[in-house]
């Protein structure tokens, strides 16, 4: 049956970034629990990527579950254009509570990416509405994800991001090195000069700087310091333009704060979530911004936001996410995401100097290998399933992002796993 079923997927379905003439054959998975995902043949691996950030509590979470259950006995949908319901003001309620204290006006969507756009035309019509018709543009950092929608991949990183795959039809922006000041220093003059005179020359053009605070995700695993974040806020309000935390990876405690705009103690003007908002359960994210913003917006042209997604505000999802981040509230998440830390540190640490790796880095927990050379996705496709671990390098980069519950010996399981895979497939 793995066979028969495996073929047809083959055939027919696209997976993220695949080809379909010659596709990377994916492990046929059965259910889910815990740390644990159980593929059809019986074999169990431990999830070391969290589905890509996302499952912070381990899958099939009882109380999440149970949470999930008893909403769908009274609804799972209803359209939110003239409706609302108690699961989307919890969240709203919740979210307000917990993010930067200036954000107070939410609107929900279906994933990252479209987050990530919304916050894109909250800025723009912002603009427009106070008269600055010019600020069009945004300025964002090499090395950065933002999603893969036409908007938000006008801010990802222009060479790995494929713009020129689409350079007739995505918006052209304004690119900053990636930043150089390492994690725990202060920013450098030399990035500070750069960054002046960049924004100097260009600022009556910029809606908005948009970055992923303190952690460079998908665009290449890089960490950097809060003091240039702090440097990016102030010269945003210096030179009137607005600051986009794309907070959908690092949320919910990832980076070792509850959002890792908290280490520099900033207020973005808009923020975007996601991924671990439902611990990943169901696609659901949100864009937070202030009362200004938003009262520009609502005093522009039309007097209204201009987006509206059939799924806004998902009753099923907005409840799951409410109980997710309750049960992350309920934990000491700090200590937790400490020991991990703590964990990934000493079992990547002692990697520094061999052969084949480049580089060993922990933020919170995330730990990162990354090799001299590129790593060949077949081989590790066909390696995993009898290492008893999934993770899914992509370039140089063999990373984990665990659930939480991950246990110790759990943790030096995955971190042996990443250095078989520097040995054997890189
Ligand atoms: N922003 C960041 C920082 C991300 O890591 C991602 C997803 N990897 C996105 C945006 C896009 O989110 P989604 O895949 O849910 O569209």
């Amino acid at each position: 049956m793995v066979d028969s079923l495996t073929k047809f997927d083959l055939e027919h379905i696209w997976h993220p970034y695949s080809s379909m003439t010659n596709p990377v054959s994916p492990l046929l998975v059965e259910s889910a629990s815990g740390i644990f995902i159980k593929l059809q043949d019986g074999k169990e691996l431990i999830d070391g990527m969290a589905s890509w950030w996302s499952v912070i509590h381990g899958y099939n979470h009882p109380v999440i579950t149970s949470e999930a259950k008893n909403q769908l006995d009274k609804m799972s949908h209803v359209m939110f254009g003239g409706l609302t319901h108690e699961p989307a003001i919890n969240l709203c309620k919740k979210l307000i509570s917990i993010t930067p204290s200036s954000l107070t006006k939410v609107f929900f969507s279906d994933s990252g990416s479209v987050a990530v756009d919304v916050a894109m035309k909250m800025a723009l019509q912002y603009w427009q509405s106070k008269g600055f018709k010019k600020k069009t543009k945004f300025v964002a950092l090499r090395g950065g994800y933002h999603g893969d929608t036409l908007g938000s991949m006008s801010v990802c990183d222009p060479d790995t991001g494929m713009h020129h795959l689409f350079k007739d039809l995505i918006a052209q922006q304004i690119f900053i090195d990636k930043p150089t000041s390492k994690f725990g220093k202060q920013v450098s003059q030399t990035e500070i000069d750069q960054i002046e005179k960049l924004i100097q020359s260009k600022k009556d053009t910029i809606a908005a700087i948009i970055l992923e605070p303190i952690l460079q995700g998908a665009g290449g695993m890089h960490f950097y310091s809060e003091d240039y974040l702090r440097y990016i806020k102030e010269t945003c309000e210096k030179n009137n333009i607005l600051l986009i935390a794309d907070e959908i990876a690092t949320g919910f405690g990832r980076s070792g704060k509850l959002f890792a705009c908290n280490y520099a103690d900033i207020e973005p003007d808009i923020m975007c979530l996601g991924k671990a908002m439902t611990g990943g359960y169901l696609s659901l994210a949100a864009t937070l911004t202030n009362q200004e913003i938003s009262d520009g917006i609502c005093s522009g042209e039309g007097k209204v936001f201009m987006h509206g997604p059939t799924f806004m505000g998902n009753p099923l999802a907005c409840k799951i996410s409410e109980t997710s981040i309750n049960l992350l509230l309920a934990e000491d998440w700090h200590s937790n995401i400490k020991r991990i830390q703590k964990k990934l540190n000493d079992n990547l640490i002692s990697y520094k100097n061999h052969r084949k790796i480049k580089d060993v880095r922990v933020l919170g927990a995330v730990g990162v290998i990354e090799s001299k050379d590129s790593v060949d996705m077949k081989k590790v496709q066909s390696l995993l399933p009898d290492t008893g671990v999934w993770l899914r390098p992509f370039g140089k980069l063999i990373y984990t992002m665990p659930p939480y519950i991950i246990k110790d010996n759990e943790i030096d399981r995955v971190c042996d796993v990443m250095l078989t895979i520097a040995e054997e497939c890189s």
